[in-house]
């Protein structure tokens, strides 16, 4: 990947403050331990010349008789006294008049005439009261100054231990507070699960590219199909790996001045520098291509697909918002055509998703209100005027609108979800006019309603449904079920298919506008249906068309043999009656013999065709 997963810090100087405030802290602590040296400097000297002040003392108080009989020997072996005493260097012996009568020199015998700053203490050699003399003592400070130069050492020592200490730990603390503040800024700019750069990335790289590129270039979303019902399959975890996996797949689409971007759970972005028509085919052929290399889940190999709206820039916007919203317009025509679709932006599709948002308000307002209603399309028996059954239609008339197609706003209400809770409220409005119908004492035949295959996006919308049918009492003498052959493959697998369930329970299930979907033969004893309703394409004009009508034998054969009935759909001639009864399908339905009817209008129906029972039974 180009976008490093988190950047390294960067080798910028660290910040000078911890440092000023160390050095500060250093200074003062400098300046105290400077204060406690004079101190103790002071308060040592001040031992040290009491110590000599008392030797001293003592030896001038015993100096007198030497002094007065001027016995230099005596006075020089008093002096001698002084040897012991440590420190001192010097004891002169003088007579009042500055003479010298006696000295002892312990600097000559050490050698030590080194000394900087010698401690002197004089003291009056007094005979009688009077003065005869003056014992000058002189001690070595040596003690005193290499006592303070150590106290200065190891105080230094600390200070500087201390203070490197404190600069190490301040540099850790800088260097990780500066990381810190990179990933922060990294993870506001990028996906943290694939490392892609995300939306204010994206934008700021198209605004980028809006100013300063003069170059066509192109900017896809993805968004990939079924994503929700693979993360609630293998779990989000798994859900996680495979987007990392395609992460890294689409990057190695990417040059270093392109970008990838994640924009929410399952859609990418990628803005690249090309814009012709041509390499925008080329392109999504070659995402669609890495998308479908098998992506292994254990030992499952799974292959992704994904829906892609496509904006060329600077033609279809003028900033990276509009890019955005360009893009996205052409996604959602994308999804709305189905899985793997790719669209490019062409204008007006912000309008017709505008209508469309508007359509599934108005949706959802419908079901409150209870705005839909049911049309009854009778289904006759391929040999006379018996009715074999109905089929129920939908029907909404808008307050304002008015009469709105099935063809027009069930596939919103399936891509919007709303069709789960409408599939519900139909089940009621049916039971309802099948009540009317029953005190009428009419005899109703079963009622074959449309299901798709949407309405049961979880486990539980399925149990909602078959719960609903419990609860109305429909039971499969009341109803059938039709759904479409696409709806019904999807629900081929696992014995928890609502197919399976219903099965269970003893509903026919009539596959819908067959020949338009998968049309293979070979899967239709996999499916398991009751019925089969071929679609109205093959049906129209099949009087004049021997092709089909050959194609409608081979299939009302096909479907025979797996024990299945058949109706003809959209029958609207005689030619086309005749030529359905030909092929030796079972059953027809089209507005030749009946278009669907209100609730009343079926009554009146079902009221004649019983009427005529009982007199065709008389
Ligand atoms: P479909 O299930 O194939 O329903 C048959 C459609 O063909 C109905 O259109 C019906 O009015 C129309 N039709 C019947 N005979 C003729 C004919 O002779 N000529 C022509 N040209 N058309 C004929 P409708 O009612 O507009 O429904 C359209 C589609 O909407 C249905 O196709 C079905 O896919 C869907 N739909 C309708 N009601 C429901 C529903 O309650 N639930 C669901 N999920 N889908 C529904
Ligand atoms: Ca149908
Ligand atoms: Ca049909």
């Amino acid at each position: 990947m180009h976008t490093p997963f988190f950047p390294r810090p960067s080798k910028r100087r660290l910040s000078t403050t911890p440092n000023k405030e160390i050095a500060g802290l250093v200074a003062a602590l400098f300046s105290l331990m400077l204060l406690l040296a004079v101190v103790q400097f002071h308060g040592l000297k001040a031992s040290m010349l009491s110590d000599l002040g008392a030797a001293a003392e003592l030896i001038a108080q015993n100096a007198s008789h030497a002094i007065v009989i001027e016995d230099d020997t005596e006075a020089h072996e008093l002096l001698s006294a002084l040897a012991r005493s440590k420190n001192l260097l010097k004891a002169r012996l003088e007579s009042p008049d500055g003479r010298l009568l006696a000295v002892y020199d312990k600097g000559h015998q050490a050698e030590r005439c080194d000394e900087l700053m010698p401690l002197k203490v004089s003291r009056p050699v007094l005979a009688y009261g009077k003065p005869v003399g003056q014992l000058i003592l002189t001690a070595s400070s040596h003690k005193l100054l290499s006592w303070t130069a150590v106290f200065l050492g190891i105080g230094s020592i600390s200070i500087a231990v201390a203070w490197f200490t404190s600069w190490l730990s301040a540099r850790r603390a800088a260097k990780a507070a500066r990381q810190a503040q990179q990933k922060l800024a990294w993870m506001s700019r990028h996906d943290p699960l694939t490392g892609c750069a995300n939306r204010e990335e994206l934008r700021a790289h198209l605004r980028e590219r809006f100013q300063s590129s003069p170059k066509p270039s192109a900017l896809y979303l993805l968004d990939l199909d079924d994503f929700t019902v693979f993360n609630a399959a293998y779990g989000a975890h798994q859900g996680d790996a495979i987007l990392r996996v395609i992460a890294q797949r689409l990057q190695t689409l990417v040059k270093p001045e392109d970008r990838l971007a994640r924009l929410s759970a399952d859609e990418f972005a990628l803005s690249l520098q090309h814009g012709s028509e041509h390499s925008l085919l080329e392109f999504t052929t070659r995402i669609q291509e890495v998308l479908r290399e098998p992506i292994f889940v254990g030992d499952v190999p799974l292959r992704a697909t994904a829906c892609i709206g496509v904006a060329l820039l600077p033609d279809d916007a003028n900033n990276e918002d509009s890019a955005i919203q360009a893009a996205s317009a052409a996604l959602s025509m994308a999804r709305h055509a189905g899985h793997g679709s790719v669209c490019r932006y062409e204008e007006g599709h912000d309008r017709k998703l505008r209508d469309r948002a508007d359509l599934t308000d108005a949706l959802r307002l419908a079901l409150v209100r209870g705005e839909f209603r049911l049309n009854y399309q009778p289904i006759y028996s391929v040999h006379g005027g018996r009715v074999n059954g109905a089929e129920a239609l939908i029907r909404w008339k808008h307050p304002s609108r008015g009469l709105i197609s099935p063809d027009r706003f069930v596939p919103i209400a399936e891509s919007s979800g709303l069709i789960e809770e409408i599939g519900l409220h139909l089940l009621g409005l049916l039971q309802r006019d099948r009540q009317a119908w029953l005190c009428a004492g009419l005899q109703v035949p079963p009622i074959a309603i449309n299901i798709s295959s949407l309405q049961f996006p979880k486990e539980q919308s399925k149990d909602r449904f078959l719960q609903q049918l419990s609860a109305l009492e429909l039971g499969p003498d009341a109803l059938e079920i039709e759904l479409t052959e696409r709806a019904a493959f999807e629900e081929l697998e696992g014995k928890d298919s609502i197919i399976h369930r219903l099965k269970g329970r003893g509903y026919s299930i009539s596959l819908d506008d067959f020949g338009t979907g998968y049309s293979s033969l070979s899967y239709l004893h996999r499916i398991n249906c009751d019925k089969l309703k071929i679609d109205r394409s093959f049906v129209r004009r099949m009087d004049e068309n021997p092709k089909a009508q050959q194609l409608v034998k081979a299939i009302v054969e096909v479907a025979h043999a797996f024990h299945m009935t058949t109706v003809a759909e959209g029958v609207e001639t005689e030619g086309e009656l005749n030529a359905v009864r030909n092929a030796g399908c079972t059953a027809v339905q089209g507005y030749l013999l009946d278009r669907p009817l209100d609730a009343q209008a079926f009554g009146e129906r079902l009221a004649a065709l019983n009427g005529r029972a009982s007199e065709d039974a008389a």
